[in-house]
């Protein structure tokens, strides 16, 4: 049976007992390393007074059992056995569901930490039921964690592939992307971006695939589209290079865990099937 991640919402508590924990320090988790082998934290409350761990908060059940994710203090030295590790190097370590726990728990955490007070009359902010919304008691004003959208697309023409490069990138190459801008649909944000950033006109949108990325709260949501006409002309204030590219002649990628990569990936085994039938 697969695992499940169920989420659960304030002011549900959980049944007494062990639990997997979430324990960040910043944006790094804290794990359990045997050997080679990293593994969530299974354990009881008392087991982890020794981090001192602040306020602790139930997120939900991982195959029925219950998932806390607390902030740990910076000052206590890690016991053997265990590890910090941020997000990304945590990629592909833990089954899906755990993982989906993991990006739930820091962002739910990001979240506590950032809204303490509200954004219109700094008042402390109340909580909502059923929610990890919370309410200024003061002026009404309601806030949930947020969730900020961003496109990536490839844009393809016949064999070939649209990559571009970011200074600082090193000798890696990437599709385009970009934040949703407000009153936009996701259609025209990729129209809009492939304009601005390349100057070419694009159709066909298609929709891909999305990814939840923490860093801190983004969701990519992951486009193919066909060239229609223009000239590449990159736009110098955030590309120094973007060129067509054959798909058997790529420059060096973005990191395998990464959606652009895997939206890559994906078209070029497509074409890689087509030149062989
Ligand atoms: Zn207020």
């Amino acid at each position: 049976m697969v695992t499940t991640f169920q989420r659960a919402y304030p002011p549900t508590q959980p049944a007494p007992g062990l639990a997997y924990w979430f324990p960040f320090r910043g944006t790094e988790l804290l794990v359990r390393e045997q050997g080679q082998e990293l593994s969530l934290a299974l354990c009881n409350a008392a087991d982890m007074a020794i981090f001192e761990p602040q306020a602790a908060l139930y997120i939900g059940t991982l195959g029925g059992i219950p998932c806390m994710t607390c902030e740990v203090g910076s000052e206590s030295a890690l016991p053997q056995d265990w590890k910090l590790l941020g997000l990304r190097a945590l990629f592909g370590c833990f089954e899906d569901a755990a993982y989906e726990a993991a990006r739930y728990a820091w962002q739910i955490l990001y979240w506590q930490r950032n809204s303490r007070y509200c954004p219109y009359c700094s008042h402390p902010m109340g909580e909502l039921f059923e929610s990890w919304g919370r309410k200024c008691p003061n002026c009404g004003y309601i806030g949930y964690p947020p969730v900020i959208p961003a496109i990536l697309v490839l844009v393809h023409n016949g064999d070939q592939v649209l990559l571009a490069h970011q200074p600082g990138w090193g000798k890696r190459y990437s599709i385009l992307a970009g934040f949703v801008e407000p009153g936009e649909t996701l259609e025209e944000c990729v129209k809009r971006e492939v304009r601005e950033e390349v100057n070419i006109e694009i159709d066909d949108v298609t929709y891909v695939a999305s990814q939840p990325w923490p860093f801190p709260t983004q969701l990519m949501i992951g486009f193919t589209a066909r060239y229609v006409s223009g000239e590449i002309h990159p736009d110098q204030q955030e590309l120094d290079h973007a060129a067509w590219f054959r798909f058997d002649d790529l420059p060096e990628l973005p990191a395998p865990l990464s959606l652009s990569y895997q939206i890559i990936k994906t078209w070029v085994d497509t074409q890689t099937a087509g030149a062989h039938t």
